[in-house]
């Protein structure tokens, strides 16, 4: 299933099952069961790569917490209405020519910044061109994503209003969560007034 989604995601036909016309024996007709083994954990890479049609993501080594740190920031990079680039872990592989001018290409995490080689070479002429798209951090937490954030409310692709509005479903929705349990809980702290 991985195969066929990044496929997709290269144009490289469908990857929607839908559209997919299985020749010969239906799936259903040989499908087996099996026991998965126990170690056995969903492959985290279907909640990042190939996703996104305008996001371009490669990935060398990299923990699972930078796994799950491109998946947030990919979140806010799908409202950029054209192609972007993320870069993320070790030495991940790129083509020589990369999709993306370098406004619209990101790296995340100190390993994907630290890497040498063309990576190294593509960092320095992006910091000598001035385009600081460098979401540093190991792990690279909250602080990378807030500076995301500002990048793309500087390039008119985010607007602060819809930060607000997030920030006070989220708010809500946690104020929710425990109320559920206890309908008199408050948080404990006065919300202030401006
Ligand atoms: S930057 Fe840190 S968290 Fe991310 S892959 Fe490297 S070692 Fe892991």
């Amino acid at each position: 299933m991985s195969t066929t989604r990044l496929a997709g995601h290269d144009g490289l036909g469908t990857s929607n099952p839908f559209l997919i016309e299985v020749a010969g024996e239906s799936i259903a007709s040989v499908r087996k069961q099996f026991l998965l083994p126990a170690t056995y954990t969903l492959p985290i890479d279907s909640l990042v790569t190939g996703l996104y049609p305008n996001i371009d993501i490669y990935i060398g080594g990299a923990c699972s917490t930078c796994w799950l740190m491109a998946a947030l920031a990919e979140g806010l990079l799908a409202k950029v209405p054209q192609r972007v680039s993320l870069i993320v872990g070790v030495d991940p592989k790129i083509p020589p020519q990369i999709r993306t001018d370098m406004a619209h290409t990101f790296f995340l995490g100190e390993c994907a910044l630290a890497t040498g080689g063309d990576l190294l070479e593509l960092r320095n002429a992006m910091q000598l061109a001035g385009y600081d798209r460098f979401l540093g951090g190991c792990p690279p937490y909250e602080q990378s994503l807030v500076k995301l954030e500002d990048i793309l409310i500087g390039m008119g692709y985010l607007k602060p209003e819809e930060l607000v509005e997030k920030a006070a479903k989220h708010r809500e929705d946690f104020f929710s969560y425990y109320q559920k349990y206890d309908p008199t809980w408050q948080p404990e702290y006065e919300t202030p007034q401006h």
